[in-house]
């Protein structure tokens, strides 16, 4: 991923961090990261602390990386789905598996 990328989603995750938190709980937080980091750690949201763990991974350079087979998740996979953790083929191989289980 281009670092210009990693500005643009790291501006798209806190956004969405700061509408939810905005929306869900009426409360307002600063732009700053350490801010909205630690207004997520205060709710026990599933959703919220996915975008947390996605910003971790953005101030890591890790962010866009697929956490199975490492190779980058298109960025328009990531735009539509910010907390995306696996590149489309293993989310598909990841597919069949559960599918197969049932
Ligand atoms: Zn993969």
């Amino acid at each position: 991923m281009k670092p210009e990328d990693f500005l643009k989603f790291d501006k798209l995750v806190v956004n969405k961090i700061k509408e939810l938190l905005t929306s869900r709980y009426k409360i307002a937080v600063q732009d700053s990261k350490q801010d909205v980091l630690e207004a997520v750690s205060k709710f026990d949201a599933a959703d919220l602390n996915e975008l947390a763990f996605a910003l971790r991974r953005i101030e890591k350079g890790i962010y866009g990386q697929c956490v199975i087979c490492r190779h980058d998740i298109p960025t328009e996979v990531l735009e539509v789905n910010l907390t995306a953790r696996l590149c489309p083929s293993c989310q598909m191989a990841m597919h069949e598996k559960s599918d197969s289980s049932r």
